[in-house]
């Protein structure tokens, strides 16, 4: 049901960890996690983008990488991407929280369910 996301930035090389990107089997109309920039830890993870609300009360310091400060849209290639539902992840143009360029991508790695 979901699949496993791996962000990589070509201009630093600092690879994220495994990402469990869109939803399980039992909380798919729920559930979907999406990549988020933590702010505080300067590292890439995962949230609930379907609670958007609710996470970002929980840890002001989390965004969510669909945020367009966060993405380089002139430079991004739209054409690749990734798709969970109504929500998509490109293959490059986003911001690398260790070396603040815009150069960051998600790739799929495998699926999980
Ligand atoms: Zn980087």
């Amino acid at each position: 049901m979901g699949s496993i996301i791996k962000g990589t930035c070509h201009n630093c090389g600092y690879v994220t960890k495994n990402l469990y990107y869109g939803g399980g089997f039992v909380n798919f109309t729920t559930c979907c996690d999406y990549p988020i920039l933590d702010k505080d830890k300067n590292e890439v993870g995962m949230a609930n983008i379907m609670d958007k609300e609710k996470v970002l009360e929980q840890n002001p310091n989390l965004q969510f990488y669909d945020d367009e400060t966060l993405s380089d849209t002139k430079s991004q290639n739209q054409d690749i991407f990734h798709e969970w539902g109504d929500y998509k992840v490109y293959s490059q143009g986003y911001l690398c929280p260790k070396c603040k360029n815009f150069t960051l991508g998600f790739s799929p790695v495998g699926h999980w369910d």
